[in-house]
C-alpha cells in the first residue's frame, strides 16, 4: 500500500469510527482548538470538510498577537515613535491595528521599526546601538516566553543596559478557565495546544476534566496527528469520561519542560492580563520581576494610554476569540476585512481565525448559527 494510500485508510477508519461513536447525540460535538497553528493546521489539510458533520471545530483564542489588546499596540507606536527608541518585533505585530495606526503606518512615517526573528536579534541590535532603547515585543504565550526570558538574562549578564521587553506575556490554562466561567461559549472538548504544551506539560490542563468535566487532548500539528487527538476526545465523550490526554507524547511531557519554567519563573511573575475579547483575566500574563525592573520598558517610561474602546470600525474579533462567533457572522468578513486590508487583528496574523477562514475556504464551510 502506498503511504497516500495508508493515510486514507487510517483516516476512513478514524472518521467511520467517528460517526459510529456520535451516532446516538442528540446535538453536535463542539471542539475548540485553543492553539493558531492548529487552527491553520486544520483549516490547510481540509480537516473541516473530512471529520463527521456532528462535529463542530471552533476556534479559541489561541492567536498572540490577537488576544492582544489594542491599548498594548498604541503603546508600541508611541515608544516607535520616540526619536532614541528602536523597535524590534516579529513581523505579524506590524500590521496589526491599533486603535488608531499601526507599527507599519509608524515605519513608513520615519519610526525605527525592525522585523527580526528572535528576541536575541534585538540584543544584537541593541549591542550596535549603545544610544538607544532597543525595545523587542514580547507577545505570545508560554511558548515564547523562556527564549525572552533568556535574553533579558543575558542582556543584564552582558551589561546592555539599552535593552528591554514590552511585555504583552500570557498564560493559556487561566484564560480557558476564564471562557468556560464566563457561560457564553459551550465546549464540549479541548484539542490542547502542542506548542505550549511542551513548556507547560499536560498535568496543568488537568483543571478541565476536574472542575469542568471537559475531556482535553494535546495533540501534534500533522493532519492525522490532529485527528488522532479528535478521534480520541470523541472516544472520552462517548464514555461519559473527561481527562487529559497526550497524543503528542514525543515532545510533551506531564511536567513539560523543566528547564525552560525556571527560566520563565526566574524573570517572570503571574499578573493580571488584559485580553481582546475577554477583558482583564487575574494571574493570566507574565510581568517581569522586579529584579529584571531595568528591562521592563513599561516601567522605564511609562506611558498614559487611554484604554481603547473593543468593537469599533465593526469589527468582531472579540467574540471570534471566545468563539461565540466564526469570521463568516462578521459583516466586515471578505468584504471590507481582507488580509490586504484587514480591520482587526484576526485577519492580519498568519494564526488568526478570520486569515484562516479566508484563505482556506471564505466562510464556506459547513458550521455555526
Ligand atoms: Fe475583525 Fe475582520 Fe475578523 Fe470581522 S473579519 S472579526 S473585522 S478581523
Amino acid at each position: 500500500m502506498s503511504a497516500v494510500s495508508e493515510i486514507q485508510a487510517v483516516t476512513a477508519e478514524a472518521v467511520a469510527d467517528m460517526r459510529r461513536l456520535l451516532a446516538h447525540r442528540t446535538r453536535p460535538v463542539r471542539i475548540m482548538e485553543v492553539c493558531g497553528t492548529h487552527t491553520v493546521a486544520i483549516f490547510r489539510a481540509g480537516l473541516r470538510q473530512v471529520l463527521p458533520a456532528e462535529i463542530e471545530l471552533v476556534s479559541g483564542p489561541g492567536c498572540p498577537v490577537c488576544v492582544t489588546a489594542d491599548d498594548y499596540i498604541d503603546a508600541a507606536i508611541a515608544y516607535a515613535e520616540m526619536d532614541d527608541v528602536i523597535i524590534t518585533t516579529f513581523g505579524d505585530m506590524l500590521k496589526v491595528p491599533g486603535s488608531t495606526s499601526s507599527l507599519a503606518a509608524a515605519q513608513a512615517a520615519g519610526a525605527d521599526v525592525r522585523i527580526v526573528y528572535s528576541p536575541l536579534d534585538a540584543l544584537t541590535v541593541a549591542a550596535e546601538h549603545p544610544e538607544k532603547q532597543v525595545v523587542f515585543l514580547a507577545v505570545g504565550f508560554e511558548t515564547t516566553a523562556p527564549t525572552e526570558a533568556a535574553a533579558v538574562c543575558t542582556a543584564k549578564e552582558r551589561g546592555l543596559s539599552n535593552f528591554s521587553l514590552l511585555s504583552a506575556q500570557k498564560l493559556v490554562p487561566p484564560v480557558m478557565r476564564a471562557l468556560l466561567d464566563g457561560g457564553e461559549t459551550h465546549v464540549d472538548g479541548f484539542l490542547l495546544p502542542g506548542h505550549a504544551s511542551v513548556v507547560t506539560g499536560t498535568r496543568v490542563f488537568d483543571f478541565l476534566a476536574a472542575d469542568y468535566h471537559i475531556p482535553g487532548v494535546v495533540g501534534g500539528f500533522q493532519p492525522l496527528e490532529i485527528l488522532h487527538a479528535i478521534h480520541r476526545i470523541i472516544r472520552q465523550l462517548a464514555e461519559g469520561a473527561a481527562r487529559i490526554e497526550n497524543t503528542y507524547a514525543s515532545v510533551v511531557r506531564p511536567a513539560g519542560n523543566p528547564a525552560a519554567l525556571a527560566m520563565i519563573d526566574r524573570v517572570y511573575e503571574p499578573a493580571e492580563a488584559a485580553w481582546r475579547g475577554l477583558g482583564r483575566i487575574p494571574a493570566s500574563g507574565l510581568s517581569m520581576r522586579e529584579e529584571y525592573a531595568a528591562f521592563d520598558m513599561a516601567r522605564l517610561r511609562p506611558l498614559s494610554i487611554a484604554v481603547p474602546q473593543e468593537g469599533r470600525r465593526g469589527c468582531r474579533c472579540g467574540e471570534v476569540l471566545r468563539g461565540a462567533i466564526v469570521p463568516r457572522d462578521c459583516a466586515l468578513f471578505g468584504r471590507a476585512c481582507v488580509p490586504e486590508h484587514a480591520v482587526g487583528p484576526c485577519m492580519v496574523s498568519v494564526e488568526g481565525t478570520c486569515a484562516a477562514w479566508y484563505k482556506y475556504g471564505g466562510g464556506r464551510f459547513r458550521y455555526g448559527a
